[in-house]
C-alpha cells in the first residue's frame, strides 16, 4: 500500500487504480487504527481579527501508524470517504472534540469547536441523533460546535444533504461552508442552505499580500458573506501583514500558521495560556 513520492508519504492515491487486495488491507489497517487508538485529535486556533482573541478551533485528524509513523489526513481521508469508513472516523472525531470542548468549558474557556464532515456523513440519516447524543453526554449546548462542509460534499446528493443540514441546524448546531471559492455552484447553495459561517479557502489568502487578484477575491468574498449575514473566516493566515489586510477588509476571524499550526489537544491548552496577539 505504501509508496514513496518525493519526500511525502502516500498511503492512497486515487489516481492509481489499485487492486482490491490493497484497498482491503488499507481498510483493515484503518479499522485496526481505531481499535488501537492510533488516531489523534489535533486542534488549530481561530482568532477574532479585531481583538486577537481566540474564539474557536478546528479539529483535524492525524494518524500515527505503528510502522509508517505520522500520516496526514490528505493521505487517508479520500480513501476513507470511498469506503464508508469515514463515518466511523467522523463519529470518533465528534466524540473526541466534544470531550475537549467540555474539558475547556470546565476550565472556564468557551471556544467553538469545528469538525469536518464529508459527503458520506451528509447522507447518513443517523448523524443528527448520534451527534445530539454526543452533545448531551458531554453537557454541551449545540451552538458550542460547528460542522464544516465543502461545496462538493453537498453537490453529491444536494437534496439529502440539505435535509441532514436542516436537521443539524434545527438542533442549534452551527454550519460552515469550507474551502469557499474552490467548488462550484457556490452561490446557489449559500442562498439555500442554513449556513452560519463562510471559510475562504487558503489558496486565496496565503498570497493575498503579493497578489492583487487574490486580494480582490478575498475582499469580495468577505462582502458577499456579510451581505448574506454570515460570519467570514479566512484560512491560511501566515503573516502579520495578511492579518492587517484581512482586518482592514472587515474579515471576522482567521486561522493559520501565523497563530499556530494544528496541535495535539494538551498542547493546544498550553498554547491558549500563552497566546498574545
Ligand atoms: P481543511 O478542512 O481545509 O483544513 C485546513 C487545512 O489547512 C489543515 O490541513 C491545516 O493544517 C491547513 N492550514 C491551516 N492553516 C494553514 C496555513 O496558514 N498555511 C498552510 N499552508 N496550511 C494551513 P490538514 O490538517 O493537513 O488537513 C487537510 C484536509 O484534510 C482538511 O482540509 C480536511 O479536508 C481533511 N481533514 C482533516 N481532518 C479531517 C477529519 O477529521 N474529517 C474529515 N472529513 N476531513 C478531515
Ligand atoms: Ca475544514
Ligand atoms: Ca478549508
Ligand atoms: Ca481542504
Amino acid at each position: 500500500v505504501a509508496k514513496r513520492r518525493g519526500s511525502g508519504f502516500t498511503v492512497y492515491d486515487p489516481s492509481i487504480d489499485k487492486s482490491s487486495q490493497e484497498s482491503l488491507s488499507l481498510l483493515s489497517e484503518l479499522r485496526r487504527a481505531l481499535d488501537r487508538n492510533e488516531f489523534l485529535l489535533y486542534a488549530q486556533p481561530k482568532v477574532e481579527l479585531a481583538t486577537g482573541k481566540v474564539v474557536g478551533a478546528e479539529a483535524l485528524v492525524r494518524w500515527v501508524h505503528p510502522e509508517k509513523g505520522f500520516i496526514g489526513p490528505d493521505n487517508f481521508i479520500p480513501f476513507a470517504e470511498t469506503t464508508g469508513f469515514i463515518r466511523m472516523l467522523t463519529s470518533w472525531m465528534l466524540n473526541r472534540t466534544a470531550i475537549l470542548c467540555a474539558e475547556l468549558q470546565k476550565k472556564g474557556i468557551t471556544l467553538k469547536f469545528s469538525v469536518n464532515l464529508s459527503t458520506r456523513d451528509l447522507l447518513d440519516q443517523d448523524l443528527p441523533t448520534h451527534f445530539a447524543d454526543i452533545l448531551t453526554r458531554n453537557q454541551l449546548s449545540p451552538s458550542s460546535m460547528c460542522l464544516e462542509i465543502t461545496e462538493s460534499a453537498i453537490m453529491d446528493d444536494p437534496i439529502r444533504a440539505q435535509l441532514t443540514l436542516e436537521r443539524l441546524h434545527g438542533m442549534g448546531v452551527e454550519l460552515a461552508i469550507d474551502d469557499f471559492g474552490t467548488g462550484y455552484s457556490s452561490l446557489a447553495y449559500l442562498k439555500r442552505l442554513p449556513v452560519d459561517e463562510l471559510k475562504i479557502d487558503k489558496s486565496f489568502v496565503m498570497n493575498m499580500e503579493h497578489d492583487a487578484d487574490d486580494a480582490k477575491i478575498v475582499k469580495s468574498t468577505i462582502d458577499l458573506g456579510h451581505n448574506l449575514g454570515l460570519r467570514v473566516v479566512a484560512e491560511g493566515l501566515e503573516t502579520l501583514a495578511v492579518w492587517h489586510l484581512l482586518k482592514q477588509m472587515g474579515c471576522d476571524q482567521a486561522q493559520g500558521y501565523y497563530m499556530s499550526k494544528p496541535m495535539p489537544g494538551d498542547r493546544f491548552i498550553e498554547w491558549l495560556e500563552q497566546w498574545k496577539a
